[in-house]
């Protein structure tokens, strides 16, 4: 079976919810945009400045979809808030939020990791995360709604990413921020989870600095030959995005609070 073919299901009806998904423009982000701006969905594109952005949007547009863009940092306070204000005016409310931005950052051994490249990773996936549930929560409080925060498997179940540490953690703290947001928010009937991809064909080797340093490390195992188990292959985008608009769906209304995993199995060899 082609990917293509496994990535097409039949998906609950979300016509008209409105959406707004961060790191659009590109890779899980973009996948997930265009997928749910074809269920009818209006999305709320963000991204740093970036011609992929505008691309996503003339895709949605040209398949007869719905959406606006917003090029901010997600790390920046004032320009997140900014973002859901505009969403929020331009179409009333706020269904579903995908914060999924995201870099891997510098990778590099503890003693050789510079602080401020420490906190810059940690600023966007993180904090970011933080920014972004926090300025949801005014639009969606009174209705309800979903968020979905990417994580990843590194930080929850693998451990073996060379010079991680800074996006480990990030990704670990996301997966915890999000039961506790999850508990949290319940109140208001807004549900939180986290998805944990494995490795999945993107562009964010982009954002992925690695260090000659990294040589120093080793760790004396020898892992299994191979990671992917189920597909012998990383991920598609689109497969991600199937999982991210049943989470967005009232189909997973008694779903909050949780990660889940989707990377073939890869996680589990570790
Ligand atoms: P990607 O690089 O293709 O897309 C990420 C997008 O986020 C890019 O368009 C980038 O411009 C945007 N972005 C980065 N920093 C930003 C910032 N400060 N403000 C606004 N936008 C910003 O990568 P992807 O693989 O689609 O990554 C999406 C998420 O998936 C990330 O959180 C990543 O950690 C996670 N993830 C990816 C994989 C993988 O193998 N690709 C695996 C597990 C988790």
């Amino acid at each position: 079976m082609q990917t293509g073919q496994k990535s097409r299901m039949v998906l609950p009806d979300l016509k008209d919810r409105v959406a707004l998904i961060t790191g659009a423009g590109s890779g899980i982000g973009r996948a997930a945009a265009v997928l749910l701006a074809q269920q009818g969905m209006k999305v709320c594109l963000v991204d740093l400045k970036d011609d992929r952005l505008e691309q996503t949007k003339q895709e949605i547009e040209t398949a007869g979809g719905q959406a606006i863009t917003v090029d901010i940092d997600i790390s920046d306070p004032k320009q997140v808030e900014q973002a859901f204000e505009h969403t929020a005016h331009t179409w009333g409310r706020i269904h579903f939020v995908f914060a999924n931005a995201g870099i891997n950052g510098v990778l590099a051994p503890i003693e050789d990791m510079k602080s401020e490249d420490w906190d810059r990773t940690l600023a966007v996936n993180l904090k970011g995360t933080f920014l972004c549930v926090k300025h949801a929560i005014p639009h969606m409080k009174e209705n309800g709604g979903s968020i979905v925060i990417t994580s990843s498997i590194n930080g929850s179940r693998t451990f073996s990413g060379f010079g991680m540490t800074a996006y480990s953690s990030s990704k670990a703290g996301q997966v915890a921020f999000a039961k506790m947001a999850a508990l949290e928010l319940a109140q208001y009937q807004i549900r939180v989870n986290a998805i944990c991809p494995g490795s999945i064909k993107t562009h964010i080797g982009e954002n992925t600095q690695p260090t000659p340093e990294l040589e120093k490390i080793k760790i004396p195992i020898k892992y299994p030959e191979g990671n992917q188990p189920l597909e012998h292959a990383p991920g598609e985008p689109e497969q991600v995005a199937n999982l991210v608009a049943f989470l967005a769906s009232d189909a997973s209304h008694h779903i909050t609070g949780t990660e889940l995993f989707i990377d073939g199995a890869e996680s589990l060899l570790r």
